[in-house]
């Protein structure tokens, strides 16, 4: 196998990979940089001649993964293109938002080549998509050889999928994002047993060290206590979430525990994206039955929408949860207004249920220190940071002692690391060399070829 990491940076970018089989070229996702912009953020295809590959995998639709498949599909418009059922209704979805936040930033940021793609191209995109059930073997034929492609339900969020491909008995598994755990929505991960020739690894929590006494269920514990206790204080939670997933998920749990009366009754806001998502996940449900979310829900909070006109300092929150996108604060989203809206006060709470890269407003707000002033740039606001902010473990992606224990147990001949910062991919590369020494561990460089 030929193998290019063709994301742009060895850290969680924009994902996409390009593996050559015998006649075979593949291309595993189509992602989407969330930290860079312009041209700049799609994987870099450049060396990938147009009109050459026969079949693009999507592992899932968070946009790092498919932000940029209308554009790939663009010069690659003979290739078949497979996703998940779920993926399949999905997709468009996510697309069709990103076009939107991309048409807005052209004027607001003056990027010019923005939107990266079309309303037509999403609806090609849309056309070209062709639902794969997991478990489910297909085969592809090329000059009288085949490859079978098979998905595994892989966690993380509705919809992802692990890949194995399997040429001339060389199998080789990727796991896209993945989560073993079980969630309020959504099942563990189901992966295949091995032996593998290569395993392409996750390695997001790679520098992440849990103690054993935490928990997903402590956590969520410890999340419903500060709610509480920020309520009954007269204050307002913010949980910035992202909207694919996790937000479903945080209203599933917010659900359960006012049943339990873990938390009192009281209004609960959400933003636009994560709510049609929500009518999204209900239609796909049936046909996944990993996916154990439930619109119904929604009825039963009462979940409120964020008004749209709404800005900070002109009028007052409401007491109440605020479940908004983005997960990391990005700047202008419904999160980041909230939180330059609460954190002056410290009645309320902001509480992070997800990964945040450090060079992001999340990230930032996790470092800065207590009472000093927090500056939101593009709101020209720089309220004291007074409000409780805190982190929960709630991440969507599997420890990194877990997927040790996979790579163990599907013993392969080499392991690539991919989606993680470099200090997580270096502890994968320290605990692999010493716990499976016969087994070539490459951190690929972006942009080269490895035969492996
Ligand atoms: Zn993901
Ligand atoms: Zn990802």
């Amino acid at each position: 196998m030929e193998f290019v990491d063709l994301n742009r940076t060895q850290e969680i970018g924009a994902s996409s990979f390009w593996v050559k089989l015998g006649p075979f070229e593949l291309i595993i996702d189509a992602g989407l940089s969330p930290k860079v912009a312009g041209h700049d953020a799609l994987p870099n295809w450049d060396k990938v001649e147009p009109g050459t590959i026969d079949a693009i995998l999507l592992t899932h639709c968070h946009l790092d993964h498919v932000g940029g498949l209308p554009v790939l599909i663009r010069q690659q418009p003979q290739a078949a293109v497979f996703t998940s059922p779920a993926s399949a209704t999905l997709a468009p979805r996510m697309l069709k938002n990103s076009h939107s936040v991309m048409f807005k930033q052209r004027e607001e940021l003056n990027i010019l080549e923005y939107p990266l793609f079309s309303s037509t191209d999403i609806r090609v995109t849309e056309d070209k998509l062709r639902p794969l059930r997991t478990e489910k073997e297909i085969t592809l034929h090329k000059n009288d050889e085949t490859l079978s492609i098979t998905f595994h339900h892989a966690g993380h969020i509705p919809g992802a999928v692990g890949i194995l491909l399997n040429y001339k008995n060389r199998k080789i598994f990727f796991t896209g994002d993945v989560l073993f755990e079980k969630q309020a929505i959504l099942a563990g991960a189901k992966f295949p047993k091995g032996p593998f020739d290569t395993l392409v690894l996750e390695t997001t929590r790679g520098a992440t060290e849990r103690p054993e006494s935490l928990t997903r269920s402590s956590e969520t514990h410890r999340l419903f206590e500060v709610i509480r206790n920020t309520l009954k204080n007269g204050g307002s939670c913010l949980i910035p979430s992202f909207a694919l997933g996790r937000m479903q998920e945080i209203l599933t749990l917010l659900h359960q525990a006012r049943s339990t009366k873990e938390i009192p009754e009281c209004p609960i806001i959400c933003s636009g994206l994560g709510m049609d998502l929500v009518d999204i996940l209900d239609t796909v449900a049936p046909g996944t039955p990993e996916i154990t979310f439930r619109r119904k829900i929604i009825k039963d909070l009462n979940v409120r929408k964020l008004p749209k006109k709404w800005t900070p300092g002109k009028k007052e929150l409401k007491q109440g949860i605020y479940v908004l996108s983005s997960g990391m604060l990005v700047a202008k989203t419904p999160s980041y207004r909230v939180a330059a809206s609460l954190l002056g006060d410290k009645r309320n709470a902001i509480c992070f249920v997800g990964y945040c890269a450090p060079d992001t407003p999340g990230g930032q707000l996790l470092e800065a220190s207590a009472n000093e002033p927090f500056l939101f740039e593009d709101l020209d606001l720089a309220p004291d940071l007074k409000a409780h902010v805190e982190q929960f473990d709630l991440s969507g992606h599997a420890q990194r002692d877990e997927l040790l224990d996979y790579a163990h147990s599907v013993d392969p001949r080499s392991v690539v690391l991919t989606h993680g910062d470099p200090d997580a991919r270096t502890w994968f590369e320290e605990q692999l060399a010493e716990t499976l020494p016969k087994t070539k561990v490459i951190n690929p460089t972006p942009g080269e070829a490895y035969l492996i």
